[in-house]
């Protein structure tokens, strides 16, 4: 009958008992809505036989439901005053090993092989560090061994932006980044009383699932990322400036442009933000073909 960790006053408890203050510089907001906690475990879709990846355990209030109905939990945290913390709140579970580590400085590839967990599903579940959010979405997104699904609770603002549809204000180089690898939705916006302490924006739960391989198909990611990269490069000006700035400001230039987005069926005014991630992958080849 023990309350869970995510109960505020078993977390008050808790801090209270370790002398805890939360470290705004390493984001910690502990999650102390279950009703969250369970949306969160849901749209993870975890299974008996699935492995789950936690970042920033806190003091354990999702890394104990996770371990709950998963097979084993393997959750990293940078802070290690919560190292000792975590060893008490999660003493009666046997499936979870924690590791003080910094997740941006650990090889997630080698991590799988080292603990042999090739072939399993794997999924990463966490409620982020806000400050670094993109990062981590990102190393996780394009590491070698394809996490089939990341649930992760971010920023509502960042949440927009990786799951905007072209056309939208919050479409731009990170939806594309996300989009192209992944199918991003919304699970649900986590107003600022589920945490203690309460942050200063709302939050969202994003469900990031890996598209099948023939879905992604890119030819040569590196060209692909710099047409994103100049296309946006300065996002109130049109895409044939924004293209003319990274080509070159010439006749020629400005004339294979406007072939490719004929072929492209895009607007010779079009802005990046209309334009679709198909779109991009057409113009990238149509690109790198006729640079060459
Ligand atoms: N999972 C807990 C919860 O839901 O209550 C805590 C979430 S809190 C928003 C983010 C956690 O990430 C904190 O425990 C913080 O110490 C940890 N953290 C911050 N930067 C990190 C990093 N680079 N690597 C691993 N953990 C990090």
């Amino acid at each position: 009958n023990r309350l869970s960790i995510a109960d505020p006053i078993r977390t008050n408890d808790i801090l209270r008992k370790y002398k805890l203050r939360a470290k705004k510089s390493l984001g910690q907001n502990f999650l102390t809505n279950e009703t969250v906690l369970d949306d969160i475990v849901d749209a993870s879709d975890l299974h008996s036989d699935e492995i789950a990846i936690e970042i920033g355990p806190g003091i354990g209030a999702l890394t104990e439901k996770l371990s709950q109905v998963a097979e084993k939990v393997y959750a990293f945290e940078i802070d290690s005053t919560l190292i000792p913390v975590l060893e008490d709140t999660l003493s009666y579970y046997d499936n979870i090993e924690v590791f003080n580590e910094d997740i941006l400085k650990v090889d997630l590839d080698e991590f799988v092989t080292e603990h042999h967990l090739e072939g399993k599903t794997i999924k990463v579940v966490a409620n982020l560090p806000y400050y670094i959010t993109t990062p981590i979405m990102l190393n996780l997104i394009n590491s070698d061994y394809p996490f089939q699904a990341l649930v992760l609770m971010m920023q509502k603002e960042v949440a927009e932006r990786i799951t905007a549809n072209p056309g939208h204000r919050e479409y731009g180089s990170l939806t594309i980044a996300v989009q192209t690898q992944m199918d991003a939705k919304i699970a649900r916006i986590v107003g600022k009383n589920s945490f203690i302490p309460r942050p200063k924006v709302d939050s969202a739960v994003a469900v990031l699932e890996r598209k099948p391989k023939d879905e992604i198909n890119i030819e040569d990611p590196v060209f692909f990322n710099k047409v994103i990269r100049s296309a946006f490069a300065q996002k109130r000006k049109s895409l044939m400036n924004n293209f003319l700035n990274w080509l070159g400001r010439t006749d020629e230039n400005r004339a294979l442009i406007n072939e490719v987005f004929t072929d492209c069926e895009i607007a010779e005014n079009a802005r990046g933000e209309q334009v679709s991630i198909e779109q991009y992958k057409k113009m990238a080849t149509e690109l790198k073909q006729r640079t060459k």
